[in-house]
């Protein structure tokens, strides 16, 4: 994307969202992203910096549903911020190009996050406040770019049920896999009797690279998908990736302690965010696909 374009559309989008600061930008440097969008830090007249998200439209995610995109991250990010237990960058304006789409928010001076004990006990702050009386949210939103089916359910099994049905849908997967997840379908609630289940405010996509620490050590999260759930879904993809500290569960988990067939679940939850793995990034996952479903089978 060409810097002065995007330039030129942020301000634009800033002073058509009512931003209250300095609209003019002087200048928009890339910057290393993630996985999914591009990222640059644009510089304004003011001196202040915003971080901007930009994703260039491809096939089967035109420009408008770049937008629509961006549209649930803002809502995903406002609904963390109201919660009021980390730091979460205030989204600004969300614009669309014929290219694509971009998201400007504030942007966080970020370092590594260091205190680990304190994050789990404000992550365990934030699932045990009250908010919502059914599973889901208002609309559908995105993890990473795949569509994440998100309408209100009474039951958490049925909304969990209708998300892996959609990833498995996606993967395709063949052979003793492909069965195991049929199985894993139908056996679905078994993995939840007896378990009492609140909705929970789920940031949805906390691994290590969408956490970190602002210039005073708070904590931070950013890049969501936002749903209210079952509390022990978070910790899935959490558990996947490394780059969390025994403390921080530890922390956690002296707050929300595992209920009986926590282990189990867990395998389930990380299977979500594995198959999400593999259909936007390919065969590599498969095999974690296929262990995690004989985990939680066995
Ligand atoms: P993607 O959607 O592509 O995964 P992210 O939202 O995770 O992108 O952002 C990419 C990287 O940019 C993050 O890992 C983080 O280092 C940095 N980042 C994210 N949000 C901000 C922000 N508001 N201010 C400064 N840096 C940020």
């Amino acid at each position: 994307m060409a810097g002065v374009e995007l330039a030129a559309a942020v301000a634009v989008s800033l002073e058509r969202s009512g931003f209250s600061g300095c609209t003019e930008v002087v200048s928009m440097r890339p910057v290393n992203g993630g996985s999914i969008n591009d990222a640059y830090v644009a510089t304004m007249a003011s001196g202040e910096r915003l971080f901007v998200k930009y994703h260039q439209a491809e096939p089967g995610l035109g420009a408008d549903q770049c937008a629509m995109m961006f549209d649930a991250e803002w809502n995903g990010l406002e609904l963390l911020r109201k919660a009021g237990c980390f730091r979460v960058p205030q989204p600004l304006a969300v614009g669309r190009l014929a290219s694509g789409a971009f998201l400007a928010m504030e942007h966080i001076d970020i370092r590594p996050l260091r205190d680990q004990r304190r994050f789990g006990e404000l992550l365990a702050e934030m699932h045990l406040a009250v908010g919502a009386e059914r599973f889901g949210l208002e609309s559908d939103n995105w993890i990473g770019s795949t569509p994440q089916p998100n309408k209100w359910h009474a039951s958490w099994v049925d909304l969990l049920r209708v998300r892996l049905e959609y990833q498995l849908d996606r993967a395709q997967l063949t052979g003793e896999a492909g069965q195991m997840g049929q199985a894993l379908l139908q056996r679905l609630p078994s993995f939840f009797e007896g378990v009492e289940i609140r909705p929970s405010l789920i940031h949805g996509d906390l691994y290590a690279g969408n956490c970190a620490a602002d210039e005073h050590g708070n904590p931070v999260v950013y890049d969501p998908a936002v749903y209210w759930g079952h509390h022990e879904s978070e910790l899935g993809i959490m558990h996947m990736f490394g780059g969390f500290s025994p403390e921080l569960f530890e922390a956690y988990h002296q707050r929300i302690p595992r209920a009986p067939g926590f282990d189990k679940r867990l395998a389930i939850y990380q299977l979500y965010h594995a198959l999400n793995h593999y259909n936007l990034f390919g065969s590599g996952y498969r095999t974690m696909c296929a262990s995690l479903l004989k985990q939680a089978l066995s």
